[in-house]
């Protein structure tokens, strides 16, 4: 039996909901939401009415042993966020290791995450990726950054829109001005906006562009140039060796 069913919700089009999200936050026994007013509205929209709690990041630690006690005792959950999956740069985490480290079960259904269509949407190389989450807004940031200089594989990171200017323009500084990178705001909404181009020209076209609305910045990995085989040769006969 699943004890805690993790549940992905719309980040934007409503209409993004799947069949078995119906039917699991109907049939629980209770919704644990980040916010219930948020999920009590998305609740009415779908015609489902169950049982709401609260849960949160700050009442976690503490939330977290009483519910796995009424888990034990034959409860079943479904968490959700505002938007999005559960745990996703979301609560969730905790919840999910200490139900499985009293070895109880859990099950995150597939769904609605902002970083998948922002990083396909970019049309950077996403065979591997690195999800990077919001960088720290001061401390640490630096060497978060720093960290990713040799980083080779696409980045994704979530900002908020008044701090996007200021996270390109550190990356254009850290990673060079020319670097590819796609800045996705809101994705599935209305106004869904996808803008690709160098850190410098994105820069660019934000200072003069409104920004609201939330946001998923890819940024491409440092490319790893392949030596060709002139260039191989000449690196061993510098070397001494013979250039095979
Ligand atoms: N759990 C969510 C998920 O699975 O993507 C993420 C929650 S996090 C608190 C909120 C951030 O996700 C926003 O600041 C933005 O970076 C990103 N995000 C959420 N919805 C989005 C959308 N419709 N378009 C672009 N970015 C979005």
């Amino acid at each position: 039996v699943i004890n805690l069913f993790l549940v992905p919700t719309p980040i934007g089009n409503l209409k993004d909901i799947t069949l078995r999200a119906l039917e699991v936050l109907k049939t629980v026994d209770v919704i644990l939401a980040e916010d219930t007013r948020t999920t009590g509205m998305l609740l009415k929209h779908l015609e489902i009415s169950n049982n709401l709690q609260s849960y949160h990041i700050f009442n976690e630690h503490k939330a977290v042993e009483k519910l796995v006690e009424r888990m034990k005792k034959g409860e079943v959950f479904a968490l959700v966020s505002d938007a999005g999956t559960p745990g996703i740069s979301d609560p969730g985490f905790l919840l999910v290791r200490e139900v499985l480290a009293a070895g109880l079960d859990v099950q995150c259904l597939p769904g609605p995450t902002a970083f998948v269509p922002a990083l396909v949407n970019s049309g950077l190389p996403n065979d591997r990726f690195v999800f990077e989450g919001f960088l720290p807004h001061k401390k640490g940031r630096k060497t978060r950054i720093d960290a990713l200089i040799e980083e080779s594989r696409t980045m994704i990171f979530y900002e908020s829109p008044h701090r996007l200017i200021k996270t390109l323009e550190q990356l254009s500084e850290a990673f060079g001005p020319d670097r590819q990178a796609c800045v996705s705001r809101e994705l599935t909404k209305l106004h869904e906006e996808n803008v690709r181009g160098s850190l410098e020209e994105l820069i660019e076209y934000y200072e003069t562009n409104l920004l609201k609305g939330e946001i998923v910045l890819t940024v491409e990995g440092v490319s790893v140039k392949k030596e060709t085989r002139e260039e191989k040769q000449a690196r061993y006969l510098k070397s001494g060796k013979s250039g095979k």
